[in-house]
């Protein structure tokens, strides 16, 4: 396993083609735009390193026998599903933002257990490709930036109607050795920060978008590959000189970016579904499922992070003890604890795949990801409310460090007696930064479509809910007689 320091210098050895605000960044490791992002990843090194979290930071591959990163491990029992969740919220609370490995760890297990089912069924070889493609990236304790979501264009054509045919990935060639590839994935979460894409398609396909079901994994600085970063909000406050209370956060972020795959060519043993549509729809419900049960991890901790914050701005505000703050609170933690639930709910009803590796429970994930679409709101509405609205009024850092202004912003921006004002201003720029900020892309906007929109969910809720079975209950509960029913 690679250390945290070793992480970051593998990132430095490699070509990536970044652009940010019209620029091409030479040196994104170093960049105080993305630094804080690499350092959220960085913690999914450094965590692992650490005693205390080596039982659930790291696991025993089931390819090699050997002890690697979490992150790079193919479930192997409801144990491991729920030691994911609890990982994610351990992550969630050191960094207060996405630490983006994640995509990785849920692509390798919907690809595992798909390939094995394609290679049974049609007699590809795909399954063991991607037997050999874990090995190197558990070998190397890689990055993995699991790849699905496509640009899409118009909603209401599939990729084949679509008057531009690069709106989703595609081949466009094959060749003996292997295939050229072109589209582009959007908000790719840890793109810059990957040392691999896994590619995956979007949608569930039909024989006339074969060209589009396509799966592979490139090096993130493959000839033809570009990234370009995606800004968040006040993501500039990075860029000023000194920043830090402002920041919120200084220390970790998340991001996400436009990947373009301009005629990539990818080598045969890298391809992992070529044209066999009718596995689209099983990779990406797959993908889907595991990543909603992600966001019952992730989300939670960061939620911890922010009822903490909202505590100590109760603190500073001297008013911890109003009943109606204490009940706030106590309403966070019940939602927050809510979505832990629904985490650890799909995971404890796992069950084990043909290929061997371990699903989470498709209903309850859905309803877990469902549900995470409206409750971080709430919390965030709640820390809102608590931090009162000096968190976006409140002068700036250089005010406070200005020899003038400095002690008149610190006279009037005291709260209870005896607090500290700048730690009070440190708490509130964190409660922005979570519900407003850098972070609020992770928090609350990616609640809502990371993982997929809110309507994603209901459809697959409608599949697997099984409405006529519970008709069905009701019928011999009231004792009805179908046949009086015409
Ligand atoms: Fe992981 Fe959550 Fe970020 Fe997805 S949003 S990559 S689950 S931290
Ligand atoms: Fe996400």
């Amino acid at each position: 396993m690679m250390t945290s320091e070793q992480y970051v210098e593998s990132l430095r050895k490699m070509n990536l083609q970044v652009y940010f605000m019209g620029e091409k960044i030479d040196n994104p490791v170093d960049h105080p735009m993305i630094r804080p992002s690499m350092n959220s990843v960085a913690m999914t090194y450094k965590l692992a390193e650490m005693e205390e979290y080596k039982d659930l930071m790291t696991a025993t591959s089931n390819l090699t026998g050997k002890r690697i990163n979490r992150f790079c491990h193919l479930h192997q029992s409801t144990e491991d599903l729920k030691n994911k969740v609890k990982m994610q919220r351990l992550l969630g609370q050191k960094t207060a933002s996405c630490f983006q490995r994640c995509v990785g760890m849920d692509a390798f297990n919907a690809i595992y257990s798909t390939t094995f089912e394609m290679d049974r069924e049609l007699g590809t070889e795909y399954h063991k490709r991607f037997v050999k493609y874990m090995e190197f990236v558990q070998e190397n304790d890689l990055v993995v930036d699991g790849a699905m979501t496509d640009p899409k264009g118009d909603r209401s054509l599939s990729p084949s109607q679509q008057p531009d045919p690069d709106l989703y990935v595609h081949i466009t060639e094959v060749r003996p050795d292997g295939i050229v590839v072109r589209g582009a994935k959007a908000h790719q979460t840890g793109a810059v920060n990957s040392h691999e894409h896994l590619i995956m398609p979007t949608i569930a396909m039909k024989a006339e978008d074969s060209d589009y079901a396509v799966s592979f994994a490139v090096p993130s600085d493959a000839e033809g590959v570009i990234m370009i970063y995606g800004r968040q909000s006040c993501d500039t406050r990075k860029m000023e000189p000194g920043a830090e209370i402002d920041l919120g956060n200084s220390e970790f972020g998340g991001h996400e970016a436009l990947v373009v795959f301009d005629d990539v060519f990818v080598p045969n043993e890298r391809v992992f579904m070529c044209k066999e549509y009718k596995y689209a729809g099983m990779m990406v419900e797959r993908f889907a499922g595991y990543h909603r049960q992600s966001y019952g991890g992730c989300k939670v901790g960061v939620g911890d992070v922010l009822i903490g914050a909202a505590a100590l701005a109760a603190d500073y505000n001297g008013v911890p003890k109003a009943t109606h703050i204490k009940d706030k609170l106590i309403e966070m933690i019940h939602l927050n604890e809510t979505l832990y639930s629904c985490g650890i709910a799909c995971s404890s009803e796992g069950t084990q795949m043909d290929a061997g590796n371990y699903m989470i429970d498709l209903l309850l994930a859905n309803v877990c990801k469902q549900n995470i679409t409206r409750l971080p709101y709430e919390i965030a509405r709640l820390a809102e409310d608590i931090a009162g609205g000096l968190m976006v009024t409140m002068p700036s850092e250089q005010d406070l460090r200005h020899p003038e202004l400095g002690p008149i912003v610190k006279k009037y921006l005291v709260g209870a007696t005896g607090k500290d004002t700048e730690n009070r201003m440190r708490i509130l720029r964190l409660i922005e930064n979570i519900t407003l900020g850098t972070a609020a892309v992770g928090y609350r906007t990616e609640s809502m479509h990371g993982a997929g929109s809110p309507q994603a969910q209901r459809i697959m809720i409608a599949r697997q809910g099984d409405l006529e079975a519970k008709k069905e209950l009701a019928r011999a509960i009231a004792k009805v007689d179908v046949s009086k029913d015409k």
